[in-house]
């Protein structure tokens, strides 16, 4: 039987970023996915790196401070899958007053140290480009920037470098039951195995609080609120590259971002729900993200225009007294009295890197922290003196795309923010068939080196190419993982939040 220093449950962003940072120390570590990596709460955010300019209003101002410190450092170790964002925020009369508006984003500049991303400014939307797709009402607002990430890579350059480190990464894997006993744990897992381990780390996300009480046999886990948040992805309304955050009548916020170059992304609704599993946006949601939008676009979208929609949960920790809107985004680490157990609950694709950093100050006191400057696989393109990760980046893909002039550089560009330092050798040994907009090679680099074992994880998680590909290309990436396909060219949808759960 393997006897591991720790064992993490989950394979979200939380649970591959404390299994990385582990790895990285020294310490001998499992980590165990029920699903695919990321194949729940952590592909399905709206894939910013941000403080949260609209937490300011709640007074977070920790939190905020703690995430904007932490864009800077993701948008230096993940190069190739991050970006600075432009946002752009109109003001609108009946909403929140301008002044408000501008200590926000004020604050938002000074709050936390910045190299990378620029600072705000008032803007003219009756000059500024952006003000050409929204309606003539809207004549002023604020250009404020934030990163982009995609969120489900960044699970995958976690748990790649696990590996790397000598760790076990074990997806499609469920933790069924684990039982401390004569000083160690012993965990059960669905494949009928058992591993012995020191500590064990519940990083489960909605299911944290499930897997507290039904797998390690703790009744000590907060409760956690889950809250429902649905996108949309429709045509591309942008003009540029400015995203919008649009306030809404209720006071909330719902972002409109350019999404994969021909679409655009639009999130999110919150809904409470009562268990965690699966959850599929609404056509209450749908309608409400449509009005959202057409309350400011001057061509409005309908219906017609969605190619895809995703929901997600939050897993938010229980305030007293506050709704949806006001919990907090914030994490917290639940020690389970009188055993090497913890519950991480809460937190944001941002914070994930920090999350783990406060993990292992109790699973390993005695080590260092070491995460902050360490490129992530894929990221590790060469860099001169004092040069940060995404100016490095942009020159090794010009780099790149001389290198390889017999190549489209539309395709070079693809796979670069995909795979970053990784796309290099896939060019020099040639990418093989195409297979309708993706290659042979692309689908072998995903199965060998990055667990993907369905067309699923391909098309949603591995790339987007789901928004891309016709059904017969998608169709042959089912065939080419040995699925069967329905009559009409679609491999039936895997888990996506089936696989989780307990029992
Ligand atoms: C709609 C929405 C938008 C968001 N937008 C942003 C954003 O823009 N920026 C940001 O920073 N954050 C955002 N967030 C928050 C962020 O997505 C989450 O905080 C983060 O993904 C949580 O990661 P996690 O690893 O804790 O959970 P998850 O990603 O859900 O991972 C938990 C994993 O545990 C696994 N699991 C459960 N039970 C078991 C078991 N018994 N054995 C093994 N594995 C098990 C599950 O399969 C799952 O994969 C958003 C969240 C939502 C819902």
């Amino acid at each position: 039987m393997e006897h591991f220093d720790l064992l993490v449950i989950g394979g979200g962003i939380n649970g591959a970023g404390i299994a990385r940072d582990a790895a990285g120390r020294g310490l001998s570590v499992a980590l165990v996915e029920a699903g695919d990596l990321g194949g729940a709460t952590s592909s399905a955010s709206t894939k910013l790196i941000h403080g949260g300019l609209r937490y300011l209003e709640f007074y977070q101002f920790g939190l905020v401070r703690k995430a904007l410190a932490e864009r800077e450092t993701l948008l230096d170790i993940a190069p190739h899958i991050t970006w600075p964002q432009p946002f752009v925020l109109p003001h609108s009369p009946e909403q929140r007053p301008e002044w408000m508006l501008r200590a926000g984003t004020w604050l938002y500049d000074h709050l936390a140290r910045r190299d990378v991303v620029p600072a705000s400014a008032r803007i003219d939307l009756r000059q500024d480009r952006a003000g050409r797709m929204l309606r003539p009402e809207f004549r002023t607002g604020f250009r404020y920037w934030d990163g982009w990430v995609d969120d489900a890579r960044l699970v995958i350059a976690n748990a790649q470098d696990v590996r790397a480190r000598g760790g076990s990464v074990l997806p499609r894997t469920r933790v069924v039951r684990a039982t401390f006993d004569d000083g160690r744990w012993m965990v059960t897992l669905d494949t009928g195995a058992t591993l012995a381990a020191n500590y064990v780390v519940n990083a489960a996300g909605p299911w944290a609080e499930t897997v507290a009480r039904s797998v390690l046999g703790r009744n000590d886990a907060p409760a956690l609120r889950l809250v429902q948040g649905s996108h949309i992805v429709t045509r591309r309304v942008h003009l540029g590259r400015d995203a919008f955050m649009l306030q809404q009548p209720d006071g909330r916020i719902v972002f409109v971002i350019p999404y994969e170059h021909d679409f655009s992304l639009i999130g999110t609704t919150e809904h409470s729900v009562d268990t965690p599993g699966t959850v599929a946006v609404t056509d209450a949601e749908t309608g409400y993200l449509l009005a959202a939008v057409n309350r400011y676009l001057v061509r409005p979208l309908t219906s017609a225009d969605i190619v895809h929609r995703y929901a997600g949960m939050r897993p938010l920790i229980v305030e007293d007294g506050k709704g949806d809107r006001e919990t907090s985004r914030d994490y917290a680490l639940v020690p389970h009295a009188g055993v090497p157990a913890l519950t991480v609950v809460g937190g944001k694709i941002t914070t994930y890197r920090v999350l783990a950093e406060a993990v292992l100050k109790v699973v390993a006191p005695k080590t260092k922290r070491w995460t902050a400057d360490a490129p992530l696989p894929g990221g590790a393109v060469p860099r001169a003196k004092g040069e940060n990760g995404q100016d490095a980046f942009k020159r090794w893909l010009a780099t790149l795309t001389q290198t390889h002039a017999d190549y489209d550089p539309k395709l070079i560009r693809r796979l670069a923010r995909t795979l970053g330092t990784a796309a290099e050798p896939l060019l020099a040994d040639g990418l093989g068939e195409n297979l309708g907009g993706v290659f042979e090679a692309e689908l072998a680099h995903f199965r060998g080196f990055e667990w993907a074992t369905t067309a699923d994880d391909v098309l949603w998680r591995r790339t987007k190419l789901g928004l891309h590909l016709d059904a017969a290309a998608k169709a042959r990436v089912a065939a080419w993982f040995g699925e069967a396909v329905r009559d009409d060219g679609i491999a039936p949808a895997t888990h996506r939040f089936a696989a989780p759960g307990v029992g």
